[in-house]
């Protein structure tokens, strides 16, 4: 077999409809721009991740390419905060066991059999955190995926899964303030009905990225998708909630929406804070009536939104209710806070 001496490099070529101008449209605004640094790679990486029951170096976790198109399209994953406390000792993990649990509930659903029980990936998390050594705030993401070289289309129920723990520092925009502009998609929610939005599935965030590509071409920070019988259902990171008269309203769990761990944290607080809170399924319009908008998540945490579609919402600025929520928020992530201690999770050092 001849082999060349030396393989010419090819430059990717880059993307043909996005360069010029256009592209600027894409870039995210400086409010919600901490966000972003989800989807983008950290330029420094942490020195560990976890992978299939130990701890290797950054640069040995390697898959062959043959394996990642077919099993990612089955891929689920998890998303969590540690936050630095305000102590400046501890580094917190907030609601550990729920997000662990839900990754157990996405595979369930999914029938991938993962290989590790719900200790063993809560030990996992724990050890990336301390040997990675994080000084502030850093979100974690458990994942799996079927593993193997898969040839079907389809990857068949129960096939072998493998999972990663990776981390990276991740700046929390609770200490920035601001809100940002949102609006109503004409993409919508992908529904229980065909891809369940309750599953924290890679392949559901292809929905998301199509809204996302289009509110920043129309000037919108976020979009909020509606579902399939056309009410509000979440953004493409967050749930959303709305103040009116008095009364703080979600879309209920069964409108298209992830069953979020900080919309039930908000709903916890905000009951603490004497507001009342209902869950129900929103229209459209009612979001151009609230006197307060914001989104939950945990790494959008609780944002506000100050326009809708072009509309000021309230004062156009974060709205008391949103500040109150935020504030406390913030207290009991940074373990400042004396209730639900059992929400928060020390990473041993
Ligand atoms: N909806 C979607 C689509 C999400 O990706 C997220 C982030 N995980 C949320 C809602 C918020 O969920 P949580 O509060 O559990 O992070």
């Amino acid at each position: 077999m001849n082999v060349p001496a030396a393989v010419p490099t090819v430059a990717p070529a880059g993307p043909a409809m996005l360069g010029g101008p256009d592209r600027e449209h894409l870039d995210p605004p400086a409010a919600t721009a901490a966000l972003d640094s989800l989807a983008s790679p950290a330029a420094e990486h942490p020195e560990w991740i976890w992978r299939s029951g130990e701890l290797v170096p950054w640069e040995q976790a390697r898959i062959h390419v043959n394996a990642v198109g077919h099993a990612s399209t089955a891929a689920i994953f998890e998303g969590i905060k540690a936050y630095r406390a305000d102590d400046g000792e501890r580094l917190l993990l907030f609601r550990l066991d729920e997000h662990l649990r839900r990754l157990f509930d996405s595979a369930r659903i999914c029938r991938l059999a993962l290989p590790y029980d719900f200790a063993q990936l809560k030990a996992a998390v724990l050890d990336l955190l301390r040997v990675n050594r994080y000084i502030e705030d850093a979100y974690v993401r458990p994942w799996a995926f079927p593993s193997g070289l898969i040839r079907e289309q389809m990857v068949p129920a129960g096939s072998a899964c493998e999972v990663v723990v990776d981390s990276w520092p991740f700046r929390a925009r609770l200490d920035t303030g601001g809100g940002c502009r949102a609006g109503v998609s004409s993409w919508q929610r992908v529904s229980d009905a065909s891809m369940p939005p309750r599953v924290k599935a890679f392949s559901n965030y292809h929905n998301g990225r199509l809204a996302m590509m289009e509110a920043r071409e129309n000037g919108h920070d976020w979009p909020i998708l509606l579902n399939e019988r056309h009410k509000v259902s979440e953004g493409p990171g967050a749930c959303i909630a709305l103040v009116r008269n008095g009364t703080v309203i979600t879309p209920s769990l069964t409108s298209g929406v992830l069953e979020s761990i900080t919309r039930d944290t908000a709903i916890t607080l905000l009951g603490e804070l004497g507001e009342t809170v209902v869950e129900r399924e929103v229209d459209r319009s009612e979001l151009y009536l609230a006197d307060e908008l914001f989104f939950m998540g945990t790494a959008w945490e609780i944002l506000p939104i100050t326009v809708v579609d072009g509309l000021t919402v309230g004062a156009g600025t974060p709205g008391p209710v949103t500040r109150r929520l935020t504030a406390e928020y913030t207290r009991l992530v940074r373990g400042s806070s004396d209730r639900h201690q059992g929400w928060l999770t020390e990473v041993p050092r």
